[in-house]
């Protein structure tokens, strides 16, 4: 978990390449959707290029397809973001008989959020999530060569509005699992191997 910006895609990305875990960013099942330019997609892309949430519903029906696919441990990255998704999420748990180890927050001030969007770029190809000097136009990826792009839910006046709806949604969340008692914070205003570092430890603690 954690606000827009916080680093969720790219502590993500590396705890699946470290622990070979299996990624799911709804973000990206999302962007997928659009990309395919099916019907679904247009609908979606009208929600996220507003910075609003995609219904409930329709996001749990697009992951538990995604999860099933899977006998491999699971992070999900934007998910859940609302405590509808939080029951959901442990119905489909109980349902395929697996469970939640530790809900992860990074935590970020609001005011570093700005700062972290605007440098923001994503590889079209292999989604690399990259972080350039602000101003710059969007370039090769270095990781795949693919083409980068700036979010089109990344401007400032969008990145206001996810704020807005992370507080009202997505922090009612954050107080569902802390009843669990599986959930821990970090600092995420921190280099993204320190980050790394707190995480690890925290799942070397919970195993
Ligand atoms: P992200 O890539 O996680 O920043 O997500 C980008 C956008 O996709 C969000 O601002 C939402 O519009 C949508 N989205 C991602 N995950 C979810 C979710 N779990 N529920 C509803 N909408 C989501």
């Amino acid at each position: 978990m954690g606000c827009p910006g916080a680093g969720k895609g790219t502590q993500s990305a590396k705890l699946q390449d470290t622990f070979h875990l299996k990624h799911i960013s709804t973000g990206d099942v999302l962007r997928a959707e659009i990309a395919s330019g099916s019907d679904l997609g247009k609908r979606i892309a009208g929600i996220i290029d507003k910075g609003n949430l995609v219904p409930d519903e329709l996001m749990i029906s697009m992951l538990e397809n995604i999860v099933k696919a899977t006998d491999k441990g699971i992070i999900f990255d934007g998910f859940p973001r609302t405590v509808a998704q939080a029951e959901a999420l442990d119905a489909m748990m109980k349902r395929l008989e697996r469970s939640i180890t530790a809900v992860i927050m990074i935590d970020l001030p609001e005011s570093e959020v700005v700062n972290r969007i605007a440098s923001r770029r994503q590889c079209g190809k292999c989604g690399a999530i990259l972080h350039i000097t602000p101003g710059t136009p969007a370039n090769k990826c270095p990781v795949c060569g693919g083409e980068l792009y700036t979010r089109p839910d990344d401007t400032p006046e969008r990145v206001k509005h996810r704020l807005e709806v992370y507080h009202t949604d997505t922090l009612p969340v954050k107080t569902y699992y802390q009843r669990s008692g599986s959930y821990v914070e970090i600092n995420g205003d921190q280099t993204p191997e320190k980050v790394f570092e707190d995480i690890v430890n925290v799942l070397k603690k919970v195993k």
